[in-house]
C-alpha cells in the first residue's frame, strides 16, 4: 500500500481545475481498462469456451451465435474467433464483436446458452458414470 501525501479530489467540481481539460483532450482514445470483477467474468468466458469447444466441436458445432446488443442481429462467431476477441478484450478493455464469421451456416453454430446445458449435461453424464454400478441404473 501506498501512503498519499496529499489528499485527491477528483470531484470537487472546480471549473479552473486544470485536470478538466486533460480529460477532453484524451477523449476515446483512452485504454478503458476491465475492473477486476470484469476481468474475471472474461477469464470464466474463455475457460468456459474452451471445455464448450472441446465438448462440441467434434459434435460439427464450429462457433457461437450471440445476439448483438448494438444491432439487435444474431452474429456467429468461430471459436477461433472468440478466443480472439476475449483475449483483445481482456488487453484493451474494448469488444470486438463486429467481426463476426464470414458467410457462416446457422446449422453449425450454437447460442452460450445450449453451450452451457450441453457441458452440464455431459457432466452429469460423467458424475453418473462414476457411481458405483450396483447402485446405480443398469447401462
Ligand atoms: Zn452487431
Amino acid at each position: 500500500m501506498r501512503v498519499q501525501d496529499e489528499p485527491i479530489d477528483p470531484f470537487n467540481g472546480d471549473p479552473a481545475d486544470p485536470a478538466a481539460g486533460l480529460e477532453d483532450d484524451t477523449g476515446d482514445d483512452e485504454l478503458d481498462p476491465l475492473t477486476e470483477s470484469e476481468r474475471q467474468d472474461v477469464l470464466e468466458d474463455l475457460s468456459d469456451l474452451e471445455i464448450y469447444q472441446a465438448l462440441l466441436s467434434p459434435t460439427g458445432v464450429r462457433g457461437l451465435v450471440i445476439e448483438c446488443e448494438d444491432c439487435h442481429e444474431p452474429h456467429f462467431f468461430d471459436w477461433d474467433l472468440l478466443r480472439g476477441n476475449l483475449r483483445h478484450l481482456l488487453t484493451s478493455g474494448k469488444p470486438r464483436v463486429h467481426e463476426p464469421a464470414y458467410d457462416p451456416d446457422p446449422d453449425h453454430y450454437v447460442t452460450w446458452e445450449y453451450a452451457r446445458g450441453y457441458a452440464d449435461g455431459v457432466h452429469d453424464t460423467l458424475a453418473e458414470g462414476t457411481e458405483d454400478p450396483k447402485d446405480g441404473p443398469a447401462a
